[in-house]
Parts: C-alpha cells; structure tokens; sequence
C-alpha cells in the first residue's frame, strides 16, 4: 500500500487527519515514524506557507508523498491573533492550556457578541518532485466565557460552535469531523488524492 506521511508530531491532529482519510488506500504515517528528521521551523507568515514548507521539506528527504498541515484560530477582536502563532501563543513553554487562559484573560469583558473566531486550516500536498496540491478550509465560531468540554485538542475547549451553542470540546467528535476547518480541506484533498493516484 503507497504511504501517505503526515508532517506533524500533533497528535490531536494526527488523530483527526487518520479518521477522515479512513478508507483510502494509504499507509498512513507521521513524523514520529521518522525521529530522525530535524524539526522543520513554521516561520512563514500564512498557514499556506508553512504548510508548504513542512511539506515540501519533508517529501525533499524522505522522497515519500507528504502532507504538511498548518492551522490555527483568528480572533477577531484580537486582530485575528493568535492565527499562525496559534501553537506558541503563551510562549516558549507553551500548552494547550496555557493558551487557552491566554486567550480568555485577553478578551476579558468582551461582550460575547464581539467574541467571533474562525479556524482556519491549510494543507500542502508535495512528492519528491514538489508541489502537487494546496487546499484550505475554515469554521466559523466565537469565544466562550470559560473552557467547556474535554473532547478534541487545543482551543476546542473554548470554540463555541454556533449552531450548538457547544464548544468542540463539549461535541461528539463526529459533529467536529463534519464541520471543522480541518474536514473541509481534507474533504478537498481526498478528491485530489484519488485523482493522482489513479
Ligand atoms: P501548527 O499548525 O502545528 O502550527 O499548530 C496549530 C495550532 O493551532 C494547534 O497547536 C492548536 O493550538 C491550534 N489548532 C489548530 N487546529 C485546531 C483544532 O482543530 N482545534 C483546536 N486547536 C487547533
């Protein structure tokens, strides 16, 4: 079966990128099968340019068709912040939580409807010859008040969806595999996957 590499150590991520490519004929692996690759540093200033360098330097070694994935939430009464800084928002030592009470205490007396988001989510496809797709996709949503909910990764305990007024974290992760910034560019790229390998 041809593998399919998945540039990320995120393994939110990685859970949810396995689950909506389920059913297509890859061998899907990520760059814990390869400890061996340095870092690749998301320096770009777009989500497409990250997601097309981790791509593209990791098809470069390996010679394997790969997937780079960037993404991130935009506030918009933060500017659209954290955006592509979204993984190290609260610094170097930066987690999930951390950045989570970065944002709430950051939009502390924001009126909840002045709390808009959206996720946004790019993905670069690459082989050893270079780029073969780039496709995005992104969820519209707000800020809640305070963290709800356990399900899901990053900022999903805070991401109010709007048409269940539930947090991601609070939603069955199915609702998120139909709705999330990361289902619709996949559900691009799959179109785009079973063309170029046919
Ligand atoms: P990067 O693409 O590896 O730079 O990191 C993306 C960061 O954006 C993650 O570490 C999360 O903080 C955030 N993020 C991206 N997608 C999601 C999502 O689906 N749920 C929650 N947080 C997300």
């Amino acid at each position: 079966m041809r593998e399919l590499l998945i540039a990320t150590t995120n393994k939110g991520k990685m859970r949810e990128i396995k689950a909506l490519l389920a059913g297509m004929p890859f061998k899907i692996t990520s760059l814990a099968d390869y400890p061996d690759i340095p870092a690749v540093v998301e320096d770009g200033a777009t989500f497409k340019s990250n997601a097309l360098k981790k791509a593209l330097t990791v098809a470069r070694v390996t010679g394997t068709l790969t997937m780079g994935e960037d993404s991130g939430l935009e506030i918009r009464a933060l500017d659209n912040r954290p955006g592509v800084y979204s993984a190290r928002f609260s610094g170097l030592l930066a987690d999930d939580r951390k950045n989570n009470l970065k944002v709430l205490r950051l939009l502390r007396g924001v009126p909840a409807d002045q709390r808009q988001a959206r996720y946004r989510c790019c993905i670069a496809l690459a082989d050893g010859q270079g780029v073969v797709a780039v496709v995005s996709g992104s969820c519209a949503g707000s800020i809640a008040a305070r963290a709800r909910g356990t399900n899901g990764f990053g900022y999903d305990p805070l991401f109010l969806v709007p048409r269940y007024q539930k947090t991601f974290g609070e939603l069955d992760p199915a609702v998120k595999s139909r709705l999330s910034h990361r289902a619709k560019a996949l559900k691009k790229l799959k179109i785009l996957l079973e063309r170029y390998i046919n």
